[in-house]
């Protein structure tokens, strides 16, 4: 069933598990996130991002993922996934997501609180839960997402950050990428700690693809409640898409694709796994 985002990330706080948000852009990679989710019995988070609203009918896909989640075994909530305007989180809302990132990090953090203040009580109003960024994730490989200046979160803004704005989730960069790492993973889990010190609300870890699997445990541990994953699933999906050309044969599209649903689901399933252990 579709179910509310801010309950299904409480929950996760309480019992120490991330809730893996995928973020997808056709029925196949819904499909995929919700087959794994419930073959392992959990919650998932669909996430669109705002840089695909040109190529994804939004209300379109609201109503194929409403459709699909009403199906369901397992909760699906609908997200949006870094979203630079405003018109984009009120047509969210408007489609029937059950949550949104507002991304304001690029501004200083005065007025990053009063933009995200705003997006807050028009998304308050109709029970939709925000989720804000306070520092920047740097971009790693095969990303395709805004680069970052790879700043790191500072506890003191993050607490007035979310007493100001009253955001429901904070996204705390604290040393992973979006994509691939390009070096060694450095993650700061010292610097979670003294995040989750200061501030309450469960918090969300952007750029999972590619993390070592015991930091990911222990980002969990110390607070981390939504991972989300993007850059991974692609390269399974795509590493199956170059594999054809290899093959003398021309494959079927309606076969390519539902194999490609597979490749995606499986390595989605690990995921669902690790962070809910
Ligand atoms: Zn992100």
């Amino acid at each position: 069933m579709l179910s509310n985002t801010k309950a299904m990330l409480s929950r996760a706080q309480v019992s120490k598990q991330a809730v893996a948000a995928f973020n997808v852009y056709s029925l196949e990679t819904v499909q995929a996130a919700v087959s794994a989710a419930e073959k392992a019995g959990q919650p998932v988070i669909i996430a669109l991002g705002e840089r695909y609203f040109g190529t994804v009918d939004v209300e379109g896909f609201a109503a194929m993922v409403k459709a699909i989640a009403a199906k369901s075994g397992v909760p699906v909530a609908l997200h949006l996934d870094h979203a630079y305007e405003k018109q984009s989180v009120i047509r969210a809302i408007r489609s029937g997501f059950t949550s949104v990132m507002y991304d304001g990090s690029k501004f200083p953090l005065e007025e990053n609180i009063s933009i995200t203040r705003e997006i807050v009580s028009i998304a308050h109003m109709v029970d939709v839960a925000v989720e804000a960024e306070i520092g920047s994730l740097a971009r790693g490989a095969f990303s395709d997402e805004e680069e970052g200046d790879g700043t790191l979160t500072d506890p003191q803004s993050a607490k007035q950050f979310v007493e100001a704005t009253g955001v429901d989730f904070l996204a705390a960069a604290i040393g992973t990428v979006h994509g691939m790492y390009t070096g060694e993973p450095n993650i700061n889990i010292g610097l979670l700690k003294q995040i989750r010190e200061a501030v309450h609300v469960p918090l969300v870890l952007h750029g999972g693809s590619g993390t070592p699997d015991e930091v990911i445990r222990e980002t969990i541990r110390n607070g981390i409640c939504k991972i989300n994953v993007n850059t991974e699933i692609s390269m399974a999906a795509v590493s199956y898409l170059k594999s054809l050309h290899e093959n003398a044969k021309t494959p079927h599209l309606s076969d390519v694709m539902s194999h490609m649903q597979g490749i995606m689901e499986e390595s989605m399933e690990k995921f669902i796994r690790l962070f809910s252990e």
